[in-house]
């Protein structure tokens, strides 16, 4: 499993991104019948299916909202004022859509939450080494031809704009295409790639956290104890922008190999 430093420094929620050899479960976490759109919805349940979309919220101790990938990107957003949480599933057209800018949406209308507390991890998904796109899908990202379509960048810039801090957004850069040994991928694998489970939950709100009497710099909870011995450490995957100023897309295109290029297939839409 991976995580993302950026979220691992909230300690009152839990996360991760499964991989390949670390699969994990949505047993005893809420999910989605995923229909690639920019629907987000609020869990109403700690386990089984919430309904149909693409993105679930939580602001509620013990609820787990979780999604799955294989080559669109897991982002995970986290509200650290408010304890709010959401899962994202965005292939290009929950990215066309607006997916992450609808899910803060729906973020501040349940929870209050204000985009410039936020915290975002986008997770392994195919890179624009090896996401090459028709004319069509091209034209809907601003691209005059059909081309290779950095879908971790797009999201981004979306998350810049709906007012996101840069300094707050963490991109893990690793391309499931490229890495068939930690990554499914349906371009890659088809009707055989299986999905990689990605989730996020509230551990504490604020409200119980004062209940119990415990802040957070008090010795972890046995909650704390048993995440953590649930994630390795695989967190340098991950890269943690901290550019103020001057965002480069080209500094998110980082993870893959160029020998794997040449199993690249034709593109298709
Ligand atoms: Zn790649």
């Amino acid at each position: 499993m991976l995580t993302s430093p950026i979220l691992e420094s909230l300690p009152w929620l839990e996360h991760g991104f499964g991989t390949r050899q670390a699969p994990l479960s949505q047993d005893g976490m809420a999910s989605l019948k995923q229909i690639h759109s920019s629907l987000s919805l609020v869990a109403d349940r700690r386990e089984g299916c919430v309904g149909e979309g693409d993105a679930l919220v939580t602001g509620e101790a013990g609820i787990t909202v979780s999604i799955r990938t294989a080559d669109c990107l897991p982002i995970l957003l986290a509200d650290p004022v408010g304890r709010a949480v959401a899962a994202i599933h965005a292939g290009w057209r929950g990215t066309h859509a607006h997916i992450v800018t609808e899910t803060i949406g729906r973020m501040r209308s349940e929870f209050g939450s204000v985009a410039a507390n936020l915290v975002a991890a986008i997770g392994p998904g195919i890179g624009p080494c090896c996401y090459e796109v028709g004319e069509d899908v091209a034209r809907l990202f601003g691209m005059e031809r059909a081309g290779r379509l950095d879908l971790a960048s797009e999201n981004v810039s979306q998350l810049i704009e709906a007012g996101v801090p840069l300094d707050q957004i963490g991109v893990s850069g690793r391309c499931t295409f490229c890495d068939p040994v930690q990554f499914y991928s349906w371009r890659r694998d088809h009707d055989r790639a299986g999905r990689m489970i990605s989730f996020i939950g509230v551990l504490h709100t604020r409200k119980n956290t004062k209940s119990a009497g415990t802040r957070e710099t008090s010795r972890p909870a046995l909650s704390d104890f048993q995440i953590r011995r649930r994630a390795p450490a695989s967190r340098r995957s991950f890269l943690r922008l901290r550019r103020p100023a001057g965002y480069d897309p080209l500094f998110l295109g980082t993870g893959c190999n160029k020998a794997s290029r040449a199993q690249r297939p034709a593109a298709s839409g």
